[in-house]
């Protein structure tokens, strides 16, 4: 529960500031209770950079849905020298109510597991250089303050800080949220309308996708012009949730709502069994198979209480990855779409505005119908010419990755894909540029509608109202504005890419912005192959895996001696097709193992996994970060890169009749 903040901000009697030293042995004393530090004492460069919200919380953490529980474990994942610096109960147990950092504190996933570790340890003020813009969110729809050394100066000097200097700099509606503090407390008091939301008075002017979107969707100023930075307050199309997040969703409404808390318009939201459904194949997480099942146990219980839709395991099978299924059956053109993952942003495929929201965010969304948003700025690709043979979607994104991403382009904006060259692509090909547009740590992606996004539509939902389907579609207005700018980008241009995983002992992180040619990949041999997750687990993805099984096969190979190909469907359509064209057989003979529908590789819970830090592995999924997808070494690439690369035993770029002219080694 969140209290409202006072108007002047002092630290408490008693009550104690955690600095998170580059220094290891400075942080054990502290925690130990032998040492308190002062701000002026300290440099911002002794503090800690780039905090990973997988350092705060990682993934074995958040099976522990009451954030109460997982408080208890807050910065498990920082290890020194093979051991858990914070112990069970360190930041729990001690008193802190500030803890400081240095630059870009909350990187890497969206999880809002860390901000809560670190609420319910007692934390009420986080300092840091500069906050990663989802962290930051979080701390804000939980109530935490956020901000930097000298203010925290200042606090530890025994002066108070009025609150105002913790929020001046937000748009109306984020200072409203800190100054009632949090997004529960705000929602409340619009409840018993004490408060009325900011007027927008944007007046007319061109807009970009993204901003046609949300001025449709503004509440009391439906269709006015947007523009970015406005504070919105927008109704909600449709949302989902999986079995790693409902626990926690349905956690938060029975606090602040009690238990028998009513959701609204529970038709347009939906739950999913498809993140957790393999992790018992995974050693490591075998020891907290019965807290896996305490989650999918409450996000039965949750489905039950709604009524929303349920996309629920049968047999054990999951009907598929939520994103995949969600663009098939649920997400239609100009709709704006929120739900508890951060590759949600793949729905804009379809013409629509998605992206991923917190368990709090979510919770309070689907109670009220409606959430608060602040409107992004975009960017523009303009795509022309046809991807050459052996080239796909994924390639054009590592090179979007590295070319726009690392450089900060693509930092919180939409990214809108438009242009001739949309027409070369099909509806999957769109969905792995919308997928990837959180690794462009995008707030989310956009594809221009045409012709075949209406059909791909209309074929796997019979019975929508095609017309409507048309006339809600949005394209951008011939002036809009793009603060990142509108780039060409000639498809013909595209080569094989991958994202390598960088040196992260020696300074270098594992990103998918590390992108290089693959002829530029000096013969990396691999451990595993991996095709499948919501990036690479789609109709198209699988028709370019068995392109190359198929020649391979009719080559007389098989997958590379000491190499495991792992293919993952991504949904059951997605399997069906596999089935009825005659893959599987031709994956049989290759050797490949064939996974049913579902995901997890990219949170360690699921197939494609590594165990040890010798392993290698090239994968079709989407992210890199060290250590999510197991130990080892894990190269991005293309699905027929990965499928080249499992039957060379080495990556390399598919190019048509490889194996013909290569022979290479066979077991
Ligand atoms: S890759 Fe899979 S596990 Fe990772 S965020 Fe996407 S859907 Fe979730």
């Amino acid at each position: 529960m969140s209290l409202k903040p006072p108007q002047t901000l002092h630290l408490s009697p008693g009550k104690r500031v955690l600095f998170l030293t580059k220094d290891p042995e400075l942080i054990r004393r502290q925690l130990a209770g032998e040492l308190d530090l002062k701000m002026k004492d300290l440099t911002v460069d002794d503090l800690l950079d780039d905090i990973n919200t997988d350092v705060m919380t990682p993934a074995w953490v958040c099976f522990n849905h009451r954030p109460e529980d997982l408080a208890r474990e807050a910065y498990a994942g920082l290890i020194v020298d093979g051991e858990r610096l914070f112990e069970r109960d360190a930041l729990y147990g001690g008193d802190f109510e500030v803890i400081v950092s240095g630059h870009r504190k909350g990187v890497g996933s969206s999880r809002e597991t860390a901000v809560q570790a670190e609420k319910w340890s007692g934390i009420k003020i986080a300092v840091a250089a500069s906050f990663a813009p989802i962290h930051a969110a979080n701390n804000i729809n939980q109530g935490v303050l956020m901000t930097d050394h000298e203010t925290l100066q200042r606090l530890q000097a025994g002066d108070g800080v009025p609150l105002e200097e913790f929020y001046r700099e937000y748009d109306p509606i984020t200072q409203l949220i800190v100054r009632h503090g949090g997004l529960f407390p705000l929602a409340k008091s619009v409840a018993r309308k004490e408060i009325e939301w900011p007027a927008n008075n944007t007046e007319s002017r061109p807009m970009t996708m993204a901003e046609k979107v949300l001025a449709r969707h503004a509440l009391g100023a439906r269709d006015r012009c947007v523009k970015p930075g406005d504070s919105l307050v927008v109704e909600v199309d449709g949302g989902y949730s999986h079995e790693f997040t409902t626990a926690q969703v349905q956690y938060f409404l029975e606090q602040e709502h009690g238990t028998d808390y009513r959701i609204e318009a529970a038709g347009r939201f939906a739950v999913f069994e498809d993140h957790l459904i393999y992790a018992d194949e995974v050693p490591r997480m075998r020891p907290f198979m019965d807290k896996i099942e305490r989650l999918r146990e409450l996000q039965v219980e949750f489905q039950r209480h709604t009524g929303v839709q349920d996309f629920s395991a049968k047999d054990g099978v999951s009907p598929g990855i939520c994103h995949e299924v969600a663009r098939e059956v649920l997400i239609s053109p100009g709709d704006f779409i929120q739900a508890t993952d951060s590759h949600t942003c793949m729905g804009g495929c379809n013409n629509a505005l998605a992206w991923g929201v917190g368990a709090t965010e979510y919770a309070n969304l689907i109670h009220s119908g409606f959430t608060t948003v602040e409107v992004p700025e975009s960017i523009r690709f303009e795509l022309v010419g046809r991807l050459p043979e052996g080239v796909t979607a994924k390639d054009l994104m590592l090179y979007i990755l590295l070319e726009f991403a690392r450089p900060q382009m693509t930092l919180n904006r939409v990214m809108e894909f438009t242009g001739p060259g949309i027409a070369s692509l099909s509806m999957d090909e769109r969905a792995t540029l919308t997928n990837m547009a959180t690794e462009c740590s995008a707030r989310g992606a956009i594809v221009e509608a045409d012709e075949e996004t209406y059909r791909w539509i209309e074929q796997r939902r019979p019975e929508i109202d095609g017309v409507e389907l048309r006339q809600r579609a949005v394209e951008a207005d011939p002036e809009a504005h793009y603060d990142g700018g509108v780039h060409t980008i000639d498809l013909a241009s595209i080569q094989p890419m991958v994202a390598h995983p960088g040196d992260p002992d020696h300074g270098v992180p594992s990103d998918p912005t590390n992108g290089a040619l693959v002829e530029e990949v000096d013969e990396v041999a691999i451990d595993i192959a991996y095709g499948g997750s919501c990036t690479a687990g789609k109709i198209d993805d699988l028709i370019f895996y068995h392109q190359v099984v198929a020649e391979a096969v009719e080559a007389g190979l098989t997958v590379a001696r000491g190499v495991v190909f792992l293919i993952q469907v991504g949904s059951k359509s997605v399997e069906k097709y596999c089935r009825e064209n005659g893959f599987m057989e031709t994956f049989a003979k290759a050797g490949v193992t064939v996974i049913q529908p579902g995901c997890g590789a990219c949170i360690g819970c699921g197939p494609g996994v590594s165990e040890n830090d010798d392993q290698v592995t090239v994968s079709a999924i989407n992210r890199n970060y060290k250590g999510r997808s197991g130990p080892g070494k894990l190269y991005l690439a293309s699905p027929l890169t990965v499928a080249a690369s499992a039957f060379t035993g080495r990556i390399t770029a598919y190019r048509p009749g490889m194996f013909l002219q290569e022979q290479p080694q066979t077991i």
